[in-house]
């Protein structure tokens, strides 16, 4: 701060010293402005090859070696024009704050609201005239879409933009695939990315993954309230082995399908099951059932399997990837995006669905969020002509997971979360 005579003093000095190490740690393809610190270092982080990153220190240790000297002969008493120490210290205050975690526990999934289904449908809507292609600045698709501008905060190492929109909040992580909106774990096709100092989303999950979520309005995107139930595997397939008790996945799968039917059934659903014992039914029988039913919704039921990696916790829920899209799980040879499936014609729908389950599930068992994922190589929900979601309901690989599974009232409590996610008005 200048004194009355417009000497600068030891204050002026710092503040010259922090904004240019802000200034020295600006893009290096050109972006002017003066960034924060803390901003800056999370995009160094996440967008710099390691010989950058190098240079990056190299070019910060000097900037502090200047300004601090600039800031030394300030501080005893050498005369500047205030102008240029005036423009330093109106340089942008850092938006960045820090927050505790980006990973839920499962105490705190546990803590988060009930959900209601009778809650108000959203109230934002998004202008129809953007069209957006690759790479999209964060701030500006804020300021495109009429919302606050993001705040940019440090969650462990990871730089996450907060949004906020009148029905809920989006973060967005850098660096992640994983997202979160109204508080459950998204799934984004691409990790957004630091580019040229700003945070930016790709285009094709602002179009694909987070429109059809903004713009849900609230009712079940369905042609109709006939619901087949797919308790996943069956007579000589019995799935996944429970570590805890030695019991198979294709019990489990067909107990959750039971407990599920009366509960859908209380709420106006017609309900069939794609096997009531243990039999085997392909999967495409199952998907000619949902076909010659006319059903109007699909779930398919499953308990997973880690392969050995015995941490791995938690549900996710699975609807088929949209066409150009990279998948967020490939199983057996590399897949090819471009390719076109029946169900690819509900994918809006799909997202929402399996959204709403996903967050009905974790918001009321102990479950750690695993968010909601896409994929290709389940035929059960590729020619699907109906929306369609696969619930993966826990780790039977997973100790903990494991024993949740085996008691029957986490499994009623599993049921009881998807018939609370399909309890909305239908979309007719
Ligand atoms: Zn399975």
């Amino acid at each position: 701060m200048n004194n009355a005579s417009g000497k600068p003093t030891l204050f002026t000095g710092i503040a010259i010293y922090r904004a240019a190490l802000s200034g020295a740690l600006r893009s290096p393809t050109g972006d002017n402005r003066l960034r924060s610190v803390n901003e800056a270092v999370a995009s160094k982080c996440l967008e710099a090859s390691c010989c950058s990153r190098w240079l990056r220190r190299f070019s910060i240790v000097a900037a502090q070696m200047t300004t601090c000297a600039a800031a030394v002969v300030l501080g005893l008493g050498c005369r500047h024009t205030p102008v240029r120490v005036t423009a330093l210290r109106q340089a942008r205050p850092c938006p960045v704050v820090p927050v505790a975690t980006a990973e839920p526990t499962p105490q705190q999934t546990n803590q988060q609201p009930a959900l209601s289904p009778t809650a108000a449908p959203p109230q934002w809507v998004s202008p129809t005239n953007l069209s957006y292609d690759g790479w999209i600045d964060i701030r500006q698709w804020a300021r495109d879409i009429g919302i606050p501008s993001p705040v940019l905060a440090m969650a462990g190492t990871n730089c996450v933009a907060h949004l906020k929109f009148p029905m809920g909040n989006l973060d967005i992580r850098l660096g992640r695939h994983q997202a979160r909106w109204q508080e459950c774990e998204l799934w984004l096709a691409h990790p957004p990315l630091f580019i040229r100092g700003q945070p930016c989303v790709h285009a094709q999950d602002i179009q694909s993954t987070l429109l059809p979520l903004l713009t849900d309005n609230g009712q079940l995107p369905v042609t109709n309230r006939v619901i087949v139930l797919d308790p996943g595997h069956g007579g000589s397939n019995p799935g996944a082995r429970n570590i805890a008790t030695g019991r198979w996945e294709k019990e489990y799968t067909l107990d959750l399908a039971l407990r599920l039917k009366p509960l859908l059934e209380d709420q106006g659903w017609t309900v069939f099951l794609t096997r009531t014992n243990d039999s085997d039914v392909t999967l495409s029988n199952r998907v000619a059932m949902a076909d010659a039913l006319g059903a109007g919704l699909f779930i398919s039921l499953h308990f997973n399997d880690a392969n050995g990696r015995a941490a791995e916790s938690g549900i996710e829920t699975y609807c088929m990837t949209p066409p150009g899209l990279p998948s967020a799980f490939v199983r057996g040879p590399s897949e090819t995006p471009s390719v076109v499936f029946p169900n690819n014609a509900h994918d809006a729908a799909n997202l929402r669905v399996a959204f709403r389950l996903q967050r009905a599930l974790v918001s009321r068992t102990s479950a750690v969020d695993r968010g909601v994922r896409r994929a290709r190589f389940m035929a059960v929900l590729r020619n699907q002509s109906r929306p369609a979601v696969l619930v993966e309901a826990g780790y039977l690989s997973n100790l903990r997971d494991a024993r949740l599974i085996a008691s029957p009232e986490h499994r009623q409590a599993l049921a009881m979360a998807i018939a609370h996610a399909l309890g909305v008005p239908p979309h007719f």
